[in-house]
C-alpha cells in the first residue's frame, strides 16, 4: 500500500523537531522525506514531487521563503509554514507568497495532523475548482449560490450588499486559506491603500452581524488580527 500514501516533504533544520514531526506523520500513515537545508529540500522537491510541504522558514543556508517562491513558480502543492516566528509580517509575507497556512511552534501532534489533513483535502477540493456541482458552495449550514449571488444560512436568505457578498464569495473560494487583508482588498476593490483596511473591517463587521455571529463563538469566518481572514475549512 506504500504507493497509496501521501508523500510529505518536511524541511526543518532542527534535528529533534525533524525527528518528532517525522514520527507523528509516519504513525499517521504518511510517507515523509526530510531535508535540513533549503538546498537539500530543492533537490528532494524536484525528484519526489511531494503532495504537501511542511516548511520551516529559518534555515541555515537560505530563507525557507526561497523554496516557497520556487515551488509556486509552477505548482500549487500545499505548503504549510512551520515557524517559531510569531511575527505577523513573516506570516503575511509567507501567505502572500502562496503558503496555504502556517503553524506556530510549539504545536501539538493533533493540531499538526489536522492542518495537514485540511490542506490535503482543500487541495483536492480546489483542484475541482472549489465549487460544488450546480455552482453552489456549502459549509455547515452556510450555502452560497454563486449563480444567484445568494447567501443562505439554515435555509434563510441573508441580505448582503454587493460588496459584502463579494467578500464572502471570495473567502469561500479560498476556503481554509488565510487570506491577507491586502489580498482581499485587491480582489474586492482593486486597490491596496491604508484606508481600505478600515473599509474591509466595517464590511466584515456588518457581515458578522447579518450572519448572526455570537461574540466568542466560532463562526464561518475567522479573523487573525493584523493578518487577515479565513473561511473555516473544518466545519463539515
Ligand atoms: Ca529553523
Amino acid at each position: 500500500m506504500t504507493n497509496n500514501k501521501y508523500k510529505i516533504l518536511l524541511v526543518e533544520d532542527e534535528a529533534n523537531i525533524r525527528a518528532l514531526v517525522t514520527t507523528i506523520l509516519e504513525s499517521a500513515g504518511y510517507q515523509v522525506i526530510a531535508a535540513a537545508t533549503c538546498a537539500a529540500s530543492m533537490t528532494l522537491y524536484a525528484s519526489h514531487r511531494p503532495d504537501l510541504i511542511l516548511l520551516d522558514l529559518g534555515l541555515p543556508d537560505k530563507d525557507g521563503l526561497y523554496l516557497l517562491k520556487k515551488v509556486r513558480e509552477d505548482s500549487l502543492t500545499p505548503i504549510l509554514v512551520l515557524s517559531a516566528r510569531s511575527n505577523e509580517r513573516d506570516k503575511v509575507e509567507a501567505l502572500d507568497l502562496g503558503a496555504n497556512d502556517y503553524i506556530t511552534k510549539p504545536f501539538g501532534s493533533a493540531e499538526l495532523l489536522a492542518r495537514v489533513r485540511t490542506a490535503l483535502r482543500l487541495h483536492r477540493y480546489s483542484s475541482r475548482e472549489g465549487r460544488l456541482p450546480g455552482g453552489k458552495f456549502q459549509l455547515g449550514e452556510l450555502v452560497i449560490d454563486y449563480d444567484a449571488r445568494q447567501v443562505l444560512i439554515a435555509g434563510k436568505e441573508i441580505k448582503l450588499t454587493q460588496t459584502e457578498y463579494n467578500i464572502v464569495a471570495f473567502l469561500s473560494e479560498h476556503r481554509g486559506k488565510m487570506m491577507t487583508y491586502s489580498a482581499i482588498i485587491k480582489a474586492i476593490w482593486g486597490a491596496s491603500d491604508e484606508g481600505s483596511i478600515k473599509k474591509l473591517q466595517v464590511n466584515m463587521a456588518n457581515i458578522r452581524k447579518k450572519f448572526g455571529a455570537v461574540p466568542g463563538k466560532t463562526w464561518y469566518i475567522q479573523n487573525e488580527l493584523g493578518v487577515g481572514y479565513r473561511m473555516n475549512g473544518d466545519r463539515e
